[in-house]
């Protein structure tokens, strides 16, 4: 994951494109921008370009992590035993208000 990650920044910046902490709002409106887009493919009911686009996502969040040297899959699995403690629906009862 992290390889990848690595690849996808040197690829982003061979291509001309700059991604640092003093551009990251840019890039993570970026981000948003891609999800937007998977939005409209399942509002067309188009999977295939639904899929891209969470590809782009995915590409897009690689690149901070690689530029960044986030090592992602350790903050995953840091998150998820984190996540894993929470209880069921996070003390909300059906009915409730989830937000
Ligand atoms: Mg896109």
């Amino acid at each position: 994951m992290n390889k990848l990650a690595k690849e996808i920044a040197t690829w982003r910046e061979k291509k001309g494109f700059i991604t640092t902490w003093d551009n990251m709002l840019e890039k993570l409106m970026l981000v948003v921008t891609e999800v937007s887009e998977a939005a409209q493919c399942f509002r067309n009911d188009d999977r295939k370009g639904f899929n891209e686009e969470i590809a782009d996502i995915f590409i897009r969040l690689f690149d901070i992590c690689g530029t960044l040297d986030i090592d992602i899959k350790k903050e995953i699995e840091k998150k998820m035993e984190k996540n894993k403690k929470r209880p069921y629906r996070h003390g909300k009862k059906m009915g409730d208000v989830v937000q």
